[in-house]
């Protein structure tokens, strides 16, 4: 009987690997490896349920990389037993929750499951810093014993650290720290990902470029510390004016571009214009200096049949133009 469950045991796991192996080459992102890994843990420790939680210390919240039997959920990182078992750097092991002062129940209200036994196994980065944690959970009798089960998780937990921290990693090669914005890389990723669809010429996409006027004068007059507050202003300008699906990254020093899916040059043409007289009607105070900026505009509609650097020069050139040619406009 025991044998019979154990090659069950093996088998499941032989097929969740074999899944992950193969299903990789096609993995965009780091998603399937947490769901077949929570997958796994779940298999290897029996439990009913399991998810891995990231922790995202910047917005102090905890939220699941995958859970099975749920959708995501967002919890703020100083309660529930993963944020305990995270705060604490420890295995935290109950089989009595609903006496737990730190369980948070609100997630069991949710989702209707009545939780009776919880194991939750922080993981560390390659420098000792806790990043994520384990989670299993049974409804069934019986608990969890945290040596017996810590050592059933521990390969999930620790594949499933050292994919955290690798996208973690591959996340922040694609920001600029300064404003917070996608950068270069960023940009080059989202073509080869969530644009790449646009640009088979179905839809039309379009782009501007801008360059804020005369910024080496700020650097000049009020300091480089300015100058990066003018930089995190106009970033935050043109992302409010952004849509959802649109998206804003920093080119480069003090040029930013957006990519406006489903858009037409004319549309285009118009959100560029709104930005540039936002920009020019709000000044802004960068270290207790009140600055006026303005900024030029390059705008092009996507050729499907050129490159993208051929297509980002189209724009750069309608901005060197609106350079030429006395700044503060838009041209296309
Ligand atoms: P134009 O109107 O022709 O665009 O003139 P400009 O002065 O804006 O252009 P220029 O290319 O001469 O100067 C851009 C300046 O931006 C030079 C560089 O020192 C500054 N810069 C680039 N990155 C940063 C940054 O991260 N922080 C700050 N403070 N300055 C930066
Ligand atoms: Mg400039
Ligand atoms: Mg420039």
């Amino acid at each position: 009987m025991e044998a019979d469950n154990s090659r069950q045991i093996l088998s499941q796991i032989y097929d969740i690997c074999d899944s992950l192996y193969f299903g990789m080459s096609k993995a965009r992102d780091h998603s399937e490896i947490f769901n077949y890994l929570t997958e796994l843990g779940k298999v290897l420790a029996g439990a009913d349920r399991a998810s891995f939680w990231k922790w995202d210390k910047r917005h102090h919240e905890l939220w699941t990389a995958s859970a099975t039997g749920t959708d995501k959920i967002v919890i703020p990182d100083n309660s529930g037993l993963v944020g305990k078992a995270l705060r604490e750097k420890r295995v935290i092991v109950t089989n009595d929750p609903y006496n737990d002062p730190d369980f948070n129940a609100s997630v069991d209200k949710k989702t209707g499951y009545v939780t009776r036994s919880v194991l939750v196994m922080p993981v560390t980065d390659i420098n000792g810093e806790y990043i994520g944690a384990f989670q299993i959970i049974n409804k069934l009798d019986g608990g969890f014993e945290e040596e017996r089960d810590v050592r059933k998780l521990s390969m999930a937990a620790l594949i499933c650290g050292i994919a955290l921290e690798s996208e973690t990693f591959q996340e922040a090669s694609m920001r600029d720290r300064l404003t917070g914005l996608k950068n270069r890389m960023g940009f080059y990723h989202d073509f080869s990902g969530k644009y790449s669809k646009v640009l088979d010429g179905s839809k039309p996409l379009s782009m501007f470029i801008c360059d804020i006027d005369k910024f080496k004068r700020v650097n000049d007059t009020y300091g480089h510390n300015a100058g990066d507050e003018v930089l995190k202003f106009m970033s935050s300008l043109v992302e409010s004016c952004a849509r959802t699906e649109d998206g804003v990254y920093r080119w480069g020093g003090e040029e930013f571009i957006m990519l406006m899916p489903d858009t037409t040059l004319d549309e285009c043409v118009k959100m560029a214009e709104s930005i540039r007289a936002k920009l020019e009607a709000t000044p802004c105070n960068a270290e207790g200096n009140i600055i006026n900026l303005t900024a030029s505009f390059g705008c092009c509609a996507f050729d499907p049949s050129k490159t993208i650097e051929e297509n980002v020069s189209v724009a750069d050139g309608h901005l060197y133009n609106a350079k030429e040619t006395g700044r503060n406009k838009v041209l296309y």
